[in-house]
């Protein structure tokens, strides 16, 4: 995969041994992270798992626990959100209703004290840049959420942030806007040369926006590493089924060297996998594949013994650009594949019941400790 080379530059944010404790619980846990100029990056787990709590603390209406933030290697800690050169902005947008478009966007410059005529052109700077010309006068209950969204927006970014904090952007947004703001995001972050920091439980938004990916658990970072290799090298078991769809088979070590391991899965079949660990032989692994890097097919492979999983099509859902099949082994798992539709050729397609072979080679998936 292509690495991802950590900048010499001083990082831009950095979080250093942060935990904030509410009570006795703990909802970031001694957190170090380092964000570069001009990255997008985002905060991705479960619900619960910390990630707003560390963008409250970025933008300082929390202070941490223990640990410093430094934004430009300056700490951060016990200076007032509103001296702080990053923006927040929030799902709910948290425009004002009584308020039109121009005086929402042009409230923050207001209160910094900008002379009326630098905040017009400001505004108006503003809303070119989220492409609302002519709605300067509207009041928010007269946009679409679409609309709303850009104001909040354009309110976020008037102050010329350093730092844009964006806290499940685009979660009132359906599903096909949600797809293409989230493409005018990344040109509007490009345009402007900002820093972005968001938090998203989606793991396709994250893929989609983010230069690299901060995956979460427990108010601890699991990983981070760029969309390609989150998705293609995840760390732990945890990664891996946070991240798109993935079969995970567990079984046992028979031998590994040499960068291959030989696995005898609970499911029925000899795996052999290709591994950056020397495992001991005996030891608990899991072996996880993603549905697209099976072969599946009714013919049986030249040899059945390894990296073959025989079983019969027990669901099938067609998704347009994909097929997904479910296919029950003999032990009772279920294994997931997923083919091309537009790779299908002329072959009788493949249908409920069958009894089909599932391939693939030693590099297509990765084996995992506990
Ligand atoms: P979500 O996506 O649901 O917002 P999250 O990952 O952003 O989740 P946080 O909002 O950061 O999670 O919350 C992390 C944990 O800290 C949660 O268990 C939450 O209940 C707890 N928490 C957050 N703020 C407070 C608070 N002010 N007082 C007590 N507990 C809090």
């Amino acid at each position: 995969f292509e690495p991802w080379n950590e900048p010499s530059e001083t990082p831009l944010i950095a979080f250093d041994g942060v935990t904030k404790r509410f009570g006795r619980f703990k909802a970031v846990d001694d957190l170090s992270l380092a964000i570069y100029r001009r990255e997008f990056h985002a905060l991705l787990g479960p619900s619960g798992c910390g990630k707003s709590t560390l963008l409250r603390i970025m933008a300082g209406f929390e202070e941490p626990s223990e640990g410093d933030v430094r934004l430009d290697g300056q700490s951060l800690l016990g200076m007032p959100p509103h001296r702080r050169p990053v923006n927040m902005m929030f799902q709910s947008y948290a425009l004002f209703p009584h308020m039109d478009v121009a005086a929402n966007i042009a409230f923050g410059l207001k209160q910094d004290g900008m002379a009326k005529s630098e905040r017009e052109d400001r505004v108006a700077e503003m809303l070119k840049l989220v492409k609302l010309d002519g709605f300067a006068s509207r009041k928010p209950q007269q946009l679409s959420g679409g609309q709303q969204q850009r104001v909040a927006l354009a309110r976020s970014l008037a102050k010329r942030p350093k730092v844009l904090l964006l806290d499940e952007p685009l979660g009132a947004l359906d599903k096909k806007l949600r797809e293409e703001t989230q493409f005018e995001l990344m040109d509007l972050q490009q345009e402007m040369h900002l820093t972005f920091l968001i938090v998203t439980h989606d793991q396709e938004e994250a893929m989609t926006m983010a230069d690299r990916i901060s995956v979460m658990r427990d108010g601890r970072i699991v990983q981070v590493a760029t969309p390609e290799i989150i998705y293609e090298a995840p760390a732990t078991r945890y990664v891996a089924d946070f991240i798109g769809s993935v079969n995970i088979l567990e079984g046992a070590v028979e031998d590994s060297r040499n960068g291959m391991t030989r696995i005898a899965a609970k499911a029925g079949a000899t795996i052999e996998a290709e591994s950056g660990l020397d495992m001991t032989p005996g030891e608990t692994v899991f072996f996880a594949i993603r549905p697209e890097k099976l072969r599946l097919s009714r013919r049986a492979p030249a040899d059945e013994q390894l990296n073959a999983l025989r079983g019969e099509v027990w669901d099938i859902a067609y998704l347009g650009d994909m097929t997904l099949f479910n296919v029950k082994l003999a032990s009772g798992d279920i294994v997931r594949a997923a083919t091309l539709n537009a790779a299908r050729g002329s072959d009788e397609p493949i249908g409920y019941d069958e009894e089909v072979w599932l391939t693939f080679p030693a590099d297509a998936g990765i084996v995992l400790g506990r």
